[in-house]
């Protein structure tokens, strides 16, 4: 070990470790030497890199939650040696892994810095390397001997963002990432600038705790004016859904039908839990300030303040993961777990 400071990078796939497939022509994981021989710039910082790959690396569509628990797992088991962990992903669903992993960490004190790119390594005008170098920098960034950001998060091209505040808001931009309801945890130019205030601290001393547990028996519901009752009817009758990530129009209102509010007051009635999130990414759910809410109020329906979808679908499974009684989830999608939401 060369130097006081060691970062593991965490190779899964996604767009940043992709170059042409002989099969087929078209884009898909190179193998981990073959990805790392296109950053001789590793050996440059003056921290020491270590890496470990998924094996396969995959595109981050085919992300599923078993992958999540693998690279929290990969994390815990490396947590002593390392001081941070870099973990490349495919950014399409880079901002649902992010969240996932916050919610199964407690009591974390190292950076866990998620990044990827819109085009691969090997490409000219790519934006991986940058959004590499950078994420191990504030991996391994440290102050008065202590991590600058213990906490999961996004690096994307000049923004350090709370990893489940993000979206990915781009196919087609090196900005892809947004964090549009808090604000970034630092920002980078000719230097990287912390914004120490917004960034999250563990106060106690306790171990890490990695919780694994997740239950995908949801589904999302997305309202739009017209929406047919047998729809949202066949919805709640999904055999064995626990909770419906409900998307709302504006700050939080739906149509005031009868029927919406029959529906949804059966299902809560039975134990699914429906939460409330809108469609807008700028700003928050507020239930009761119009009429067309007030039913949802009654039926039950959790506001779901001003998280992101991503957020919400990830918080949801790891609740009904580690809780049989609805109402033991409702009262934890009621408070922030880890940042990822303002009440
Ligand atoms: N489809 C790719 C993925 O998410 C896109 C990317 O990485 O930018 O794995």
């Amino acid at each position: 070990m060369k130097y006081d400071t060691s970062v593991l990078l965490i190779l899964t796939g996604g767009t940043i470790s992709m170059g042409e497939s002989p099969k087929t022509g078209a884009l898909a994981p190179l193998d981990k030497e073959r990805m790392l021989k296109l950053i001789p710039e590793l050996e440059m910082l003056p921290v020491n890199v270590s890496s470990v790959s998924f094996d396969p690396m995959i595109d981050s569509s085919d992300v599923e939650p078993s992958f999540w628990v693998k690279i929290a797992e990969t994390i815990r088991d490396n947590y002593d040696k390392y001081d941070g962990f870099v973990v490349l992903h495919g950014t399409d669903t880079m901002a649902y892994s992010a969240s996932a992993v916050s919610f199964m960490f407690r009591h974390l004190r190292k950076p866990v810095i998620f990044t990827g790119a819109q085009l691969p390594l090997g490409v000219l005008r790519s934006d991986a390397k940058e959004n590499v170098m950078n994420a191990i920098e504030i991996a391994a960034a440290k102050k008065e001997g202590k991590p600058i950001v213990p906490e999961v998060a996004v690096f994307f091209e000049d923004a350090l963002m709370r990893g489940n505040r993000t979206t990915k808001k781009s196919t087609e931009f090196f900005n892809a990432f947004y964090s549009y309801n808090y604000p970034d945890l630092a920002k980078s130019g000719v230097h990287i600038k912390y914004a120490p205030v917004h960034i999250m601290h563990d106060e106690t001393d306790k171990p890490l705790v990695v919780n694994t547990k997740f239950d995908n028996n949801l589904v999302v519901l997305t309202l739009f004016p017209g929406i047919r009752p047998d729809v949202v009817e066949m919805v709640f009758r999904i055999p064995k859904l626990r909770a419906v990530v409900l998307k709302s129009f504006g700050a939080g209102n739906a149509p005031s039908a009868p029927w919406l509010y029959d529906a949804l007051k059966k299902g809560t009635d039975a134990g699914i839990v429906v939460v409330n999130v809108s469609q807008c990414q700028i700003g928050r759910v507020e239930m009761g300030l119009y009429e067309t809410s007030l039913n949802l109020q009654k039926a039950g329906v959790l506001s779901g303040y001003d998280m992101t979808i991503e957020t919400a679908v990830t918080k949801l499974m790891h609740l009904l993961g580690n809780y049989v009684d609805p109402q033991d989830i409702m009262d934890r999608m009621k408070i922030s777990l880890c940042g990822e939401m303002t009440v």
